[in-house]
């Protein structure tokens, strides 16, 4: 048996008919993978750590209304077919989501901006994080920048500058 699967889903995404008494039929997306909410990146090591997630099998990254997220493509153990195999004793996050939240229904983009692979991720800094990009380019300052650092002249520290003024 075939299973949609998420650029399909993102394609036919369509407003949930009120009619249908099995919008989940055949399907089961929403149990092949596990997202994970990231605080907003802000510095050079959390940049970093998103291409790092980027450059492993099954692993996106994606940008929504919510913030950052980090999603992992991987089936429930209890996953049977397209239905659950656990329904009556499915965890609290399964049974607290329902249809009208599914990316699989709905107009327009769920996401505002969705990473599959590395290169995405750099077009994007590039073009809205151009400072980020260098972060990630150059993951560590290089050796003439660190012999830079221990060779510049210490700052006076700021309290004595004023006693001078
Ligand atoms: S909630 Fe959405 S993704 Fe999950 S099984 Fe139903 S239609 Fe598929
Ligand atoms: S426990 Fe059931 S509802 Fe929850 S992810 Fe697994 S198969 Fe889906």
């Amino acid at each position: 048996m075939s299973h949609i699967t998420l650029p399909l889903l993102l394609k036919n995404r369509r407003p949930l008919d009120p009619n249908d008494r099995d919008p989940c039929r055949d399907c089961g997306h929403c149990c092949r993978y596990v997202t994970v909410k990231l605080a907003t990146p802000r510095g050079r090591l959390d940049f970093d750590e998103i291409r790092w997630f980027l450059l492993h099998e099954n692993v996106f990254v994606f940008i929504d209304d919510d913030g950052w997220h980090v999603e992992f493509h991987t089936a429930c153990r209890h996953l049977d077919g397209w239905r659950c195999g656990a329904y009556e004793s499915r965890p609290r996050v399964c049974s607290d989501y329902t249809v009208d939240q599914c990316e699989r229904y709905g107009e327009g983009d769920p996401f505002i901006h969705y990473f599959r692979t590395e290169q995405d991720y750099l077009e994007y800094l590039r073009r809205h994080r151009p400072r980020a990009l260098e972060w990630v380019l150059n993951p560590r300052p290089t050796a003439e920048k660190n012999r830079a650092r221990r060779t510049r002249a210490p700052r006076m520290p700021r309290r004595a500058v004023q006693a001078v003024g």
